[in-house]
């Protein structure tokens, strides 16, 4: 296979049907793999089983074929790597690059949460976390295709983060950098709200010898009060029996020129031919109820 090719993907977490602003990011991800003829790869990102909602992921697939985003390869599905996930969290303990930790977020209150170097647990519990060691001065710079520059200095504003939780849990941290990694994905297309995970996965990228992909931050969507649509009342689920509303509507909240299309193949035929990365918007968007409008947000 041809090393330079591009590789993009979705990654949806099985927490309930795809509302509107899951379909922006699909297909704003789909369409940039099309664009540049690359491959499209879906993965099911189930490695929280208690935010997991029976039969989700059928569900999310489903949409996605109605909607004609068609995806390469086999799903890969994190709840079948525990196995995987095990063998990389073991290498860095061997390396001294993750720890066993005890603190309770009692413990961290003081800090806001964040792990700074040094446990502060009282005892010992029965169901430790491990945690990354995020070497003092660690700051990660990378420029989004998107939202352009952005520097985070990880050790300060987010500490030592958890890969493994005490409730025995993979972290998504850990999981999405082993996949990404694994799947050789050159290209992450995704939500805004992850932007401020991304110098966490570079870290944790350098550290395990995987390469960093591209990554593009697209607008996240939020109701009329401001609030991320996935939070909101408003994240009713998008008709998969009438696509053609749904795609105008995220097309256009991604700053693209409308199109005239009667399916959602030659809406998506459209879309590949003239998507323009610099016309999506670098703040979120505000879109109405009906999700038949929506308007930019300053
Ligand atoms: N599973 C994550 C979510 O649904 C997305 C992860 C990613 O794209 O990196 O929010």
């Amino acid at each position: 296979s041809d090393a330079s090719a591009y590789r993009g993907r979705y990654a949806p977490s099985p927490t309930g049907p795809l509302h509107a602003g899951s379909l922006l990011a699909a297909l704003g991800s789909w369409v940039m793999s099309r664009q540049a003829r690359g491959n499209w790869a879906v993965r099911i990102e189930d490695v929280d089983r208690l935010r997991e909602v029976a039969g989700a992921a059928q569900g999310q697939l489903a949409t996605l074929q109605a909607f004609g985003l068609r995806h390469d390869g086999p799903v890969l599905v994190q709840s079948t790597r525990d196995a995987r996930y095990a063998a990389v969290v073991d290498a860095l303990l061997a390396r001294g690059h993750a720890f066993v930790c005890h603190c309770s977020r009692a413990d961290l209150a003081a800090t806001n949460g964040r792990h700074l170097g040094v446990c502060r647990a009282s005892g010992t519990r029965p169901d430790p976390a491990i945690r990354l060691r995020v070497e003092p001065g660690t700051t990660i710079e990378f420029v989004d295709a998107i939202r352009g520059p952005q520097t985070q200095c990880v050790d300060v504003e987010v500490g030592d983060f958890v890969l493994r939780r005490a409730d025995g849990f993979w972290a998504y941290q850990l999981a999405v950098v082993v996949d990404d990694g694994d799947q050789g994905i050159t290209d992450v297309v995704r939500g805004a709200d992850l932007l401020d995970s991304t110098a966490r996965q570079i870290l944790l990228q350098r550290i395990l010898g995987l390469p960093t992909p591209r990554y593009a931050h697209l607008p996240l969507l939020l109701d009329g009060d401001g609030r991320k649509l996935s939070k909101s009342e408003l994240a009713l689920p998008v008709d998969a029996r009438d696509p053609m509303p749904t795609l105008h509507v995220v097309w256009h909240a991604l700053g693209q020129a409308g199109i005239d299309a009667d399916t959602p193949s030659e809406f998506l035929e459209h879309a590949t031919a003239h998507f323009d990365i610099a016309r999506v918007p670098t703040h979120d968007i505000a879109i109405a109820a009906s999700h038949n409008t929506a308007a930019t947000r300053d």
